[in-house]
């Protein structure tokens, strides 16, 4: 079956359900066993055996079978956030002397997390440039467990080659990580580019309404039991009411991630024409860092991206941000709601120095139409130039 279909039947059981469409929601913590030697046989650490509700009820597993499908994976693991992921992950291969490949481009908190937590426990983090590729390789130390990726970087949108970064670390015998949020899992599946764990915030597209926190991990064998023993140590639950909305979320995401692939090219189109433009880092238009690999692995595009603008002061700047209508200011992306995020400052970048002048900002064109769209960043724009 297609990749649509399969994505509209997998995690569902109608049959065994009373012939409801969606599993339900299952809620637990305490599980009952009927005898002494079913208590004793319980093993909390074998695989989906119900002993405690910390393991998550039927409907994370609905939840997980989906992504492994999503992802092309072995199995699958839900946590309570992305980050939740990001930083559980990192945790399974390491230990005290260890070493981390860590990608300029990353997610913040992951980069945090990197340079608070691990380095507290003995573990370094070298940051490489994203579009390092097979160079990757000159940087693998001898005590290098994981390079970790994030392809296209969620604010500067740098495409990277996992198939060359992938083959490089095995080599050396480290595991590479994916932070696959951007493609959804839909538009790339970094297991098939050889690597071994691809994450995601399933808090973005695959909820797909800005109302639910959730983090998703697919494994291939070789990585599943040290995640899944760390998710266990750590105790990471995702709560079923979120794995129940998050799995709602994903049988529509195909028909949202077409419109916000569409709209989010339109909208980007039009910007590479502004004058108050100097660039537009869209995985699909040219002058993107690693366009060419975004044609060779993915098969399209969400609607994420950011504009590099001009020079433009910081009053000016608030002029046009202040009174957009559709495009509104906030954290996250995903959602069906556009939303436009200046971030140029919290930047700190180790190894791939920041190549843009003036503000930037990332923009998530949503499900509205991109006429409306466009016509709130032209009057914007107005008002950028009057401010100026
Ligand atoms: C949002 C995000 C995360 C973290 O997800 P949360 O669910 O918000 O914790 C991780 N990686 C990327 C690329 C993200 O955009």
């Amino acid at each position: 079956m297609k990749k649509n279909t399969r994505l509209t039947t997998i995690g569902r059981d109608p049959e065994n359900n009373h012939g409801i469409v969606n599993p339900p929601v299952y809620h637990a913590s305490t599980i009952l066993f009927s005898s002494l030697d079913d208590l004793e046989q319980r093993d909390s650490h074998s695989y989906r055996n119900l002993s405690y509700g910390i393991q998550g009820t039927p409907t994370t597993f609905a939840l997980e079978d989906a992504f492994t499908e999503l992802e092309g994976a072995y199995r699958s693991i839900a946590v309570s956030s992305g980050l939740m992921a990001c930083t559980v992950s990192l945790m399974s291969f390491v230990e005290s002397g260890d070493h981390i490949l860590m990608a300029d481009s990353v997610y913040g908190p992951t980069r945090r997390f990197c340079n608070n937590v691990l380095s507290k426990m003995g573990v370094e983090t070298t940051y490489y440039d994203p579009m390092i590729g097979a160079g990757i390789d000159k940087l693998i130390r001898e005590n290098t467990r994981v390079v970790y990726c994030e392809s296209p970087g969620s604010h500067t949108f740098e495409i990277q080659d996992i198939d060359a970064i992938s083959a490089a670390a095995h080599q050396h015998g480290a595991i590479v990580i994916v932070d696959n949020t951007w493609a959804a899992g839909y538009y790339y599946r970094p297991l098939e580019h050889g690597a071994d764990v691809s994450i995601q915030a399933a808090t973005k597209y695959i909820g797909g309404h800005s109302d639910v926190m959730m983090g998703l991990i697919a494994m291939t064998e070789k990585t599943y039991d040290a995640i899944n023993d760390m998710t266990v140590n750590l105790g990471t639950h995702a709560a079923p009411d979120d794995c129940y909305l998050t799995l709602r979320g994903l049988r529509s995401m195909p028909a949202r991630l077409a419109q916000h692939y569409k709209s989010g090219l339109e909208v980007a189109s039009w910007l590479k024409q502004r004058p108050e433009v100097d660039k537009v880092l869209h995985p699909a238009l040219p002058d993107c860092p690693g366009h060419e690999l975004w044609k060779r692995d993915f098969t399209g595009a969400c609607g994420l991206f950011a504009i590099a603008l001009h020079d433009f002061s910081r009053n000016a700047l608030a002029a046009m941000l202040d009174d957009l209508e559709l495009f509104n200011m906030g954290a996250s992306w995903g959602g069906f709601e556009s939303l436009i995020l200046p971030g140029v400052k919290k930047f700190n970048r180790k190894q791939s120095p920041w190549p843009y002048h003036g503000p930037l900002l990332r923009l998530h064109v949503g499900l509205e139409d991109p006429e409306d769209l466009i016509n709130d960043l032209a009057a914007g724009f107005e008002r950028l130039n009057d401010a100026s």
